[in-house]
């Protein structure tokens, strides 16, 4: 492993300026008017992959935009690695809150300011660098490697759940790696191992077939408006805890090692409530705010609209409502399930005074991997090795999606280990990449490949 870092070491002036060349690449994979550089960025990490030493580097086409496919398999009855990633960035617009133009990289005070340093080239750049000290200095890998970077992430992977189902020969492995999520704050380096599922609706109400006079038939029929109030009003107790029957009956509860480890974070919920602007922090009762974010499940209204909203005002009943709601659920909760069981609920709690409609909309599983998973603790092992500090256990609130796919489809327990930081400010202006951090990460994925070669014996 000596030698391994020394070649970090002796090679890492280079790496910027490489980092440099695929961030200026403009891989939107949400506007048409880059499809070109899409797919010039895709042959750009084939180029880089095969660079690094990956002998076997393949483009796939796909509906939309190519997927990099990329293996080295010369460590028999080691395990096998599963690395996934994407290459495709977020749009830039609006340009002119950026201080630095979004494709030309730039250095100040040790972060990389570009689209795509955080999120997600940067961190596939880290294990590029990685795999090529290991490579170059030795001539292999202490893990069979398999490469899985796609292009269409930040528009909703719509292409990848059919390429993974239709090679799971291919994709065979021991476990996936991913590097696209946050470390808790600067020097925590983090592990996240669980994510939160979602089911999402629109909730239509009609009373009449057409707006009435308030004072010629108010009182005559329900208002619409007033109803769909009372409806949400069911939705959650006083204490913030769910109402519609069954909700939590597969909810995973929280293990006593893992609320310990969420205690042991620097966390102020005073600070916290004053970044967020909130007179007061609130959320289900018994629960701190890691806590409630992270694992247990929540009810939200996204959306609402009826009647006169316009300036002034206007003596109107209305004839329709609408509400856009949604849920966060956790392990083990299954979006079907809790599907039915909030369609029933809705119905039960409407009254017949209005006309009801429930549309189902996007949403996806809940993830999580248990802590005491071989390759979670071979990851913190290669966290304190390469940062120097214990790592923090966390999870995080959102979802991505694709981490419950390669779990269902392929049966793969997941680590994510990502290093950008909480103000990395991904998806908006001024994204950024801290440097340091970036060090440490390939150093660490460098330990960790050979970290997770010590778990045992592969397929
Ligand atoms: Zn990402």
């Amino acid at each position: 492993m000596n030698t391994v870092l020394d070649h970090i070491e002796l090679h890492r002036d280079r790496y910027f300026d490489e980092l440099k060349q695929f961030l200026a690449i403009p891989s939107i994979s949400a506007l048409p008017d880059h499809k070109g550089d899409v797919r010039r960025c895709a042959e750009w990490v084939c180029d880089e992959l095969r660079r690094i030493g990956m002998p076997t580097v393949t483009l796939h086409e796909t509906a939309g935009h190519p997927i990099v496919y990329a293996e080295w398999l010369g460590a028999p009855g080691a395990p096998t690695v599963l690395f996934y990633g994407h290459y495709d960035v977020q749009p830039v617009d609006p340009l002119d809150l950026w201080e630095s133009p979004p494709f030309e990289a730039t250095v100040r005070d040790g972060e990389v300011y570009a689209r795509g340093s955080a999120d997600d080239k940067g961190q596939i750049f880290m294990h590029f660098k990685a795999i090529e000290a290991h490579m170059k200095q030795n001539g292999r890998l202490p893990v069979n490697m398999k490469m899985l970077i796609e292009g269409e992430e930040e528009v909703g992977s719509a292409n990848l759940d059919e390429f993974i189902r239709t090679h799971i020969d291919l994709l065979k492995a021991d476990v996936v790696l991913i590097s696209d999520t946050e470390m808790f704050e600067r020097d925590t380096p983090s592990i996240c191992y669980g994510l939160r599922g979602l089911v999402y609706f629109q909730i239509d109400l009609r009373g009449t077939k057409g707006d009435l006079h308030s004072g010629s038939f108010g009182g005559a029929v329900a208002n619409p408006g007033f109803v769909l109030a009372q409806v949400l009003a069911q939705m959650k107790d006083r204490g913030g805890r769910i109402k519609i029957s069954g909700f939590y009956d597969d909810v995973r509860a929280l293990t006593e090692e893992e609320r310990t480890e969420f205690k042991k974070l620097r966390f102020n919920e005073n600070q916290y409530k004053k970044s967020l602007g909130a007179p007061r922090l609130f959320g289900e009762s018994g629960y701190s705010t890691l806590e409630r974010v992270w694992a247990r499940p929540t009810f939200e209204v996204n959306g609402l609209l009826s009647g006169f909203t316009g300036a002034g005002a206007k003596t109107v009943l209305p004839a329709v409502a609408m509400a856009k709601v949604s849920m966060r659920l956790v392990p083990n909760q299954d979006p079907d399930k809790i599907a039915k069981l909030f369609e029933d609920y809705v119905k039960k709690v409407t009254p017949r005074t209005v006309e009801v409609k429930v549309t189902r909309m996007h949403g996806g599983k809940p993830w999580m991997t248990t802590l005491d998973n071989p390759y979670v603790q071979a990851a913190g092992r290669a966290i304190r090795l390469g940062f120097g500090q214990d790592p923090a256990f966390i999870r995080e609130g959102g979802s991505i999606p694709v981490v419950a796919t390669f779990q269902e489809t392929l049966g793969l327990p997941a680590v994510l280990f990502g290093i950008a930081l909480p103000d990395a400010n991904t998806h908006a202006p001024n994204e950024k990449l801290d440097l340091g951090s970036f060090n440490k990460g390939v150093i660490t994925s460098a330990f960790m490949y050979e970290e997770f070669g010590k778990t045992g014996a592969g397929r």
